[in-house]
């Protein structure tokens, strides 16, 4: 059965409402602000250090005009320093250490502000799949650290799996209605996170994964059952993707093209295509070279107050890479998932 491939990109998340990553120490100090801010809690003490000092940001007197670095870059800065053993000036390397377990907690809380919002596009696209019977054959692959198509699949976790390419230490065998089931291969949905997920906690000590329970992103503090260390969330940033190790991220890379060479057509919901995602541009175009039959692209990816220019700008970028026959739509990811049938034969 020739399969089809839906890849979402940050802007399937953010046409759900989720805050964009430019978006998110904006949002998280404005609400610490209103709140109050303590200088009693040690984890807001660091974060707030961390930013006047690295960033020279006074969080008590920021607003939504002050300019943040992106997620990407607050971590990137700590992971490479961890990554080469280095320090920064009045920093030591326990606190850079400590500094990204906050920050990724900090992106954890916000995006999980979000949860509580319908996600509609989401769930109507798992919904429609399921009722003209194309999900089983659906390969979903994503950029997203959220877990908006993880929470729309969850929604039908009675009727079958999800199989994120990785075993997890605590699902049991049969599904329950909190998680979802390990993967049982036939009838489980493929989901594939390339920079990893929010409900995905990794233990350094025991070097396995645990899955946090649909509907909550990562929870902290949380602490391994088996040896007592503390969890990090396996995400991965992608500008600096080619330093990662982690196993588990390697595996879903692996069977994330194993799967994809099967596909017929590849939908990019979302996603840009941009330069600084060679990694990806790498995976697509192996798969593209593989073919062992044709590779049909659509490309949705509008949005409201998009210019012409930038529309011209992308679609260049997907065609000059992937070819000229790379189908370049004036769709958003809201009208496809309204009725993804209406754009899912293509070359019969
Ligand atoms: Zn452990």
């Amino acid at each position: 059965m020739m399969k089809t491939a839906i890849f979402l990109g940050a802007g399937a998340s953010s046409e759900d409402g989720a805050p964009l990553q430019s978006e998110i120490f904006n949002k998280y100090f404005g609400g610490l602000r209103r709140a109050g801010l303590s200088q009693e809690d040690d984890e807001e003490r660091a974060l707030i250090k961390y930013f006047q000092r690295m960033f020279g940001i006074d969080v008590a007197a920021c607003d939504s005009h002050t300019l943040f670095p992106t997620f990407e870059e607050a971590i990137g800065v700590l992971d490479l320093a961890v990554m080469r053993d280095e320090a920064y000036k009045e920093f030591t390397n326990h606190e850079i250490r400590s500094l990204r377990h906050y920050i990724i907690k900090l992106m954890t809380r916000v995006i999980s502000d979000q949860l509580d919002k319908p996600q509609e596009h989401h769930k109507q696209l798992v919904q429609n799949l399921i009722r003209c019977d194309k999900l089983g054959e659906t390969i979903i692959v994503s950029t997203n650290y959220d877990i908006l198509i993880d929470n729309a699949l969850a929604l039908h976790s009675q009727e079958f799996g999800l199989d994120y390419g990785i075993d997890f230490a605590n699902v049991p065998e049969r599904s329950t209605d909190r998680y979802c089931s390990q993967p049982d291969t036939e009838h489980s949905i493929k989901l594939y996170k390339f920079h990893g997920s929010l409900n995905w906690l990794y233990c350094p000590t025991c070097n396995t994964i645990e899955l946090t329970p649909f509907q909550d992103a990562a929870i902290y503090p949380a602490n391994c059952h088996l040896c007592g260390s503390q969890f990090s969330t396996l995400i991965v940033p992608p500008t600096y993707f080619k330093s990662l190790t982690n196993v588990y991220l390697g595996m879903v890379w692996v069977k994330a093209e194993l799967a994809l060479r099967e596909v017929r057509h590849l939908i990019f919901c979302g996603y840009s295509f941009p330069d600084v995602d060679m990694h990806i541009k790498y995976l697509i175009k192996r798969i593209q070279s593989y073919r062992r039959h044709d590779l049909f692209i659509t490309v949705i990816n509008n949005y409201d107050g998009k210019t012409d220019e930038s529309r011209k700008e992308e679609k260049n970028r997907f065609r000059r890479f992937l070819g000229m026959d790379v189908d370049y739509t004036d769709l958003c990811f809201g009208e496809f998932a309204a009725d993804p049938l209406k754009y899912w034969e293509i070359g019969q």
